[in-house]
């Protein structure tokens, strides 16, 4: 076996390795599992043993090995974990060095050869798997298709020296033709196998199906024809031409197929001594080893030429569809979009429209095909100095309205697409979108914040907005009206660090706690201090304002000034306290007990804590209720207390109140209603004072008063039987009295016998004294009849004139034995009055026959009659015995004697005066006397004149 030695091929470098191509993308390299990598070992033993038994007959090495490229492939694409490559290389050498031994070697270069296959498998097999971005081994890139070439350098040198140094020792070799035999089959087994190894499960594309039979056959056609038995055309190149179009117009695992193929016609023909390589075998210008390394060579050329060609094709058909398929996206977005989008060229410094998505036409409101040559400032109310900054390449962005509508808002953002001078006008985009719903809203908001401004700062209530935190977000002026604190002191500080609302933390916290849902205010009275150290009582009402998710957003906190009004309540209180002798009962509606004063306390020696919530009711006394309300029940009694009342109040009443001791009291109570504006609890309110004494003192008034009627009437009756005694005894008496006088005047003037002459003077007396009794019995008669009321009187008209001229006439014979000087005075005109004449007379004749009487002979008696204004007026004076002035105030009554008149014996009953003074009071008519005791009297009588 002869060795052919030939210079070592170079190693070309690899190269720094690529950072991370593209992703593998739909490139998948499965790792083999066992039965894979078994197949894998039986195959590698089968070629071997093909290419050790079918190895010229003078050369130590075979001039072909493709189990080195299966063997770098097993390694490359089996599991990572050392123990499983220690498990392939195992296998490697022993299925290697099994082959060699089937294939007819002795044991020991078997073995050597062994080994130097697996070592290069794996260092090939390494080199493949040393992805920087990891993974199994793929063949994408042109990084990946750099480090499958040095693989198979690497390889290929391993195998070389490892080769030729085994065959150096062992078979008595040349180094270099074994070394460059071995590293150019072993490069071409690899680069050719590896790559459909790498790529025999990428996704085949299968658009160009019928160009694929024409293309393989055409390959075949050439390597046909220039494999021919002894060919002798340079037409070694031909067939690449064919993988080469194999490698533009279909992917790469066609490719390698199709390389591999290549491959195993090519070292066949050759190893028949076909073709080119083998031409010059027969010519002696080239041994058979020199022919099958070349043929490698050609093998690798191949391989070296195509592979990368597909990658790169592959990666440019990548990245076209990548390409076609972004400016499908685009295209899409662009039409779809829901932002207007403008494509815009700048033509002469002006911005005009060059393509419209439909919403762009919608912000601008225009129809969609006349947007395309359209100016944008005639669209948008852009700035003028635009175009000058868009030509310096600044992109721009604002807020603009449409020409056609200064109400609107659109807003803009312009942006360079492509750099001026690409090809003559840079195209801008301008994204397009409609604010103007946005900015109506906007301007709404404001509005409603103005009004919200105003209405806060109008307020007369203390008005403080906070945060979640209680941070006070705003303070209204009445804050600082009633405070003093203006808003900027109060901003961003806690409503608990101001002096307003110290206790309003939980109140704040109560509010912005979840379930709190109800909406109701929460209401408070606190103190506030103002900035002058003013104490307030501020009445805050607390509610919260939820954001759109309905959650607790800020809390309002209103407050009102009522430090007047507590004030006041303060004093009511003090004046509820301090009254302690009237009672004032708070009772709600239901007739129980809210409120049970000092005066209540004392009155019913009762305690107030044990009354409230007590029926008022139950303080009454109930056989009074039952009798008044014609109930027991308390409810119904005090319905029907209460029932009328409306607004206004009962009447004072006397009610019988129960002490704590059973004791009845009288109270004068009022009821009256409570009204809702002042209280929240509409109720009733009782007043009532003890009158119990005073209404007892009232009672013994009435019985005395009762007492005293009753001794009245019964002295009343006792005088009228007393006058219907004397009248009947003066009746009784007068008529036996007038009989007898009649008799003694008979008996005087001798009508029956002539008298004795000593028998006179008895007559006289009998008489005198008969006609006494008689004047004393009318007299009773007439006063009896004038008490009794049982006289009936005469109304005519009386001149008192005549009267007295009567009187006079009848009083002549009186005066006949008397040294009386009487003067009778009267008008000229009658002096008329109305009345009973024959009374009137009895007037006259009383007053002077009195005057006559108790004067003294050579005394002077006048009896005056005249008007004075529209009086008629009696009057008679003397120069008598006159009256005491102590006894002056009985003249009138009944059987009243002067102690004069007494004393002198002066006769008379005592009756006449009394007489007088009951005509004259009949007659509407007064009575007057003026007398001095010794020096004479006058009376006066004054009767209404008569006209
Ligand atoms: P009588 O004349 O019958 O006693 P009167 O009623 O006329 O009763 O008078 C009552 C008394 O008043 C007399 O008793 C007398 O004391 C006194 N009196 C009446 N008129 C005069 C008078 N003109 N002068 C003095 N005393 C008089």
């Amino acid at each position: 076996m002869a060795t052919t030695v030939t210079t070592p091929a170079t190693t070309p470098s690899p190269g720094p390795a690529a950072p991370a191509g593209p992703a593998a993308g739909a490139t998948v390299s499965p790792r083999l599992g066992l039965g894979g990598s078994l197949l894998l070992l039986v195959s590698i033993y089968v070629a071997a043993v093909t290419s050790v038994a079918l190895r010229p007959e003078d050369n130590p090495v075979a001039g072909w090995w493709p189990a080195a490229g299966l063997a770098v492939a097993l390694v490359a694409l089996s599991r990572p974990g050392l123990d499983r490559l220690l498990l392939v290389t195992v296998g490697l050498v022993a299925v290697t060095g099994l082959a060699n031994v089937t294939g007819g070697r002795d044991w020991g270069i078997s073995a050597a050869f062994g080994v130097a296959n697996a070592a290069e498998a794996v260092v090939a097999g390494l080199v493949l798997r040393a992805r920087p971005q990891g993974g199994p081994p793929v063949l994408v890139t042109l990084q990946d298709f750099v480090r499958l070439v040095v693989a198979a350098l690497a390889g290929g040198v391993v195998i070389a020296v490892g080769a030729a140094l085994a065959v150096v020792a062992l078979a008595d070799g040349s180094f270099l033709s074994t070394a460059r035999s071995t590293f150019t089959s072993h490069a071409a087994a690899v680069l050719v196998l590896v790559p459909l190894a790498l790529t025999w499960r990428t996704r085949a594309q299968r658009d160009r199906p019928g160009e694929l039979p024409l293309q393989v056959a055409a390959l075949a056609l050439s390597v046909v024809l220039v494999f021919m038995p002894a060919q002798q055309l340079a037409l070694t190149f031909l067939p690449l031409t064919f993988l080469v179009w194999a490698a533009l117009r279909f992917d790469i695992r066609v490719v390698a197929a199709e390389l591999i193929a290549f491959a195993a016609v090519t070292t066949y023909l050759n190893a028949l001594g076909w073709g080119p390589f083998a031409a010059e075998i027969d010519e002696g210008n080239t041994t058979q080893v020199s022919a099958a390394a070349l043929c490698q060579l050609y093998l690798v050329c191949a391989s070296l030429l195509t592979v990368p060609l597909a990658i790169v094709l592959a990666d440019r058909n990548r990245l076209v569809a990548q390409v076609s398929a972004e400016e499908v996206l685009f295209r899409r977005n662009f039409t779809d979009s829901l932002l207007g989008q403008l494509i815009l060229r700048i033509d002469h410094g002006v911005l005009r429209v060059a393509d419209a998505n439909d919403t762009a036409a919608e912000v601008v409101r225009r129809p969609a095909g006349t947007l395309v040559g359209t100016r944008l400032d005639d669209l948008l109310s852009t700035p003028p100095e635009l175009g000058a900054r868009l030509v310096s390449g600044q992109s721009w962005r604002g807020r603009v309205s449409l020409r056609d509508d200064d109400a609107s808002r659109v807003e803009v953002a312009l942006s360079r697409l492509s750099h001026p001078g690409d090809d003559g006008s840079p195209v801008w985009s301008a994204q397009l979108l409609d604010v103007s719903a946005e900015h109506v809203a906007r301007q709404g908001l404001e509005a409603a914040e103005r009004l919200t401004s105003a209405t806060l700062d109008t307020t007369a209530a203390v008005i403080l907005v906070t945060d979640r935190e209680g941070r006070i977000v705003r303070a209204n002026q009445a804050t600082t009206d009633l405070t003093g604190w203006r808003e900027e002191d109060l901003l961003g500080r806690k409503v608990s660090e101001t002096t307003l609302a110290a206790s309003a933390t939980p109140d704040l916290e109560a509010l912005f706690v979840w379930p709190n849902r109800s909406g109701q205010p929460v209401v408070r009275e606190g103190e506030a201090t103002t900035r002058d150290g003013k104490k307030l009582r501020i009445l805050w009402s607390n509610n919260m304002v939820r954001d759109e998710q309905d959650l607790p957003a800020y809390a309002v906190l209103t407050g009102i000034d009522v430090t007047t009004e507590r004030a006041s309540s303060g004093l009511v209180s003090h004046l509820m306290r301090a009254a302690i002798t009237t009672a004032i009962i708070g009772v709600d509606q239901d007739g129980l007990i809210t409120v049970f004063n000092a005066g209540a306390e004392l009155m019913l020696d009762q305690d107030a804590t044990r009354q409230i919530g007590h029926r008022f009711v139950d303080l009454l006394d109930p056989d009074q209720v039952a009798e008044r309300l014609g109930t027991r029940d308390p409810a119904q009694a005090f319905d029907a207390l209460v029932r009328g009342i409306g607004q206004g109040e009962l009447p004072a009443r006397d009610w019988l109140w129960m002490a704590r001791d059973g004791s009845r009291r009288i109270v004068s109570m009022t009821l009256s209603a409570t009204e809702a504006s002042v209280t929240t609890q509409v109720g009733f309110l009782c007043v009532g004072r003890d009158v119990t004494e005073q209404r007892q003192g009232q009672d013994m008034l009435v019985q005395a008063l009762e007492k005293e009627r009753t001794a009245v009437e019964r002295l009343r009756a006792l005088d009228e039987a007393k006058n219907e005694f004397v009248s009947t005894v003066s009746h009784e008496l007068r008529t036996p009295v007038t009989s007898i006088v009649g008799y003694t005047e008979m008996l005087q003037d001798g009508t029956v016998v002539a008298p004795l002459e000593d028998q006179l003077p008895l007559f006289a007396t009998i008489a005198r004294n008969g006609q006494r009794l008689i004047v004393l019995c009318n007299d009773l008669l007439t006063l009896a009849g004038l008490d009794s009321e049982s006289i009936t009187w005469e109304a005519e008209e009386v001149d008192l004139g005549e009267a007295l001229a009567s009187a006079a006439a009848a009083v002549a014979p009186m005066l006949h034995e008397r040294d009386l000087t009487v003067l009778w005075e009267t008008a000229e005109e009658p002096v008329r009055v109305v009345g009973d004449p024959t009374q009137l007379e009895r007037v006259v004749m009383n007053l002077v026959t009195n005057a006559v009487k108790f004067t003294e002979d050579g005394g002077v008696v006048r009896a005056r009659v005249e008007v004075q204004g529209d009086e008629a007026v009696l009057s008679v004076t003397d120069t008598g015995i006159g009256i005491p002035a102590e006894e002056q105030s009985n003249l009138f009554q009944k059987f009243f004697r002067s102690s004069t008149a007494q004393k002198e014996a002066i006769q008379g009953t005592g009756l006449g005066l009394s007489i007088v003074a009951a005509i004259v009071s009949a007659h509407g008519g007064t009575i007057r006397v003026r007398s001095e005791h010794l020096e004479g009297s006058t009376f006066t009588v004054r009767l209404p004149v008569k006209y």
